[in-house]
């Protein structure tokens, strides 16, 4: 593949604005598949961050920052009717709804563009910002893997919401640094 992929988290939205096809099919998916996460659970909250999402994918907000201060203001933790759970908001809420989601569909995009050119294995890179102990990092970063179980595993956490901290895809966790990438 000579088309550009990312080599970590914060390689995606610079990847996404030199690879138009990977762009699209993010938008395409983010349009047509769940999106799922109290956060955002009324449909109005999740229809204002999905724009949100797609202006950073399409670079109509310069990064990532500008996107965690909008999800912020525009989808206030005061309108959720999980106002007051402070399990469902963490202090850091908006960064990981946006992080989480990024990576989310930037790697099942990857895995779908991989699955179409009948390709069934990727690589997933180690990351120069990894956590050192987290299950991604010490059992999956580094090899080389079959695309199916990871793309199986991300449908069932990020669409169905069978979250499992012991699941084998990525984003791993909500500070996952990894990415899915095509084996060169
Ligand atoms: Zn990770």
């Amino acid at each position: 593949m000579s088309e550009l992929y990312a080599n970590n988290f914060y390689e995606i939205l610079h990847v996404l604005s030199k690879n138009h096809k990977l762009k699209n099919k993010i938008i395409k998916l983010i349009e047509t598949r769940p999106t799922a996460g109290k956060v955002i659970e009324e449909e109005s909250r999740k229809k204002e961050f999905i724009k949100i999402l797609q202006k950073l994918i399409m670079g109509e907000i310069p990064d990532l920052n500008t996107a965690y201060h909008q999800v912020q203001n525009k989808i206030p933790r005061n309108t959720s009717k999980y106002a007051d759970n402070s399990r469902v908001f963490t202090r850091d809420w908006a960064e990981r709804l946006v992080r989480i989601q990024l990576s989310r569909f930037y790697n099942q995009a990857v895995m779908e563009i991989l699955n179409d050119s009948g390709e069934e294995d990727c690589f997933i890179p180690h990351s120069q910002y990894e956590d050192h102990n987290t299950l991604c990092t010490t059992e999956m970063a580094g090899k080389k893997h079959k695309v199916k179980p990871l793309y199986n595993k991300l449908i069932d956490i990020y669409e169905n919401e069978n979250y499992n901290r012991y699941a084998k895809t990525i984003p791993q966790h909500p500070n996952c640094t990894h990415v899915i990438s095509p084996i060169i």
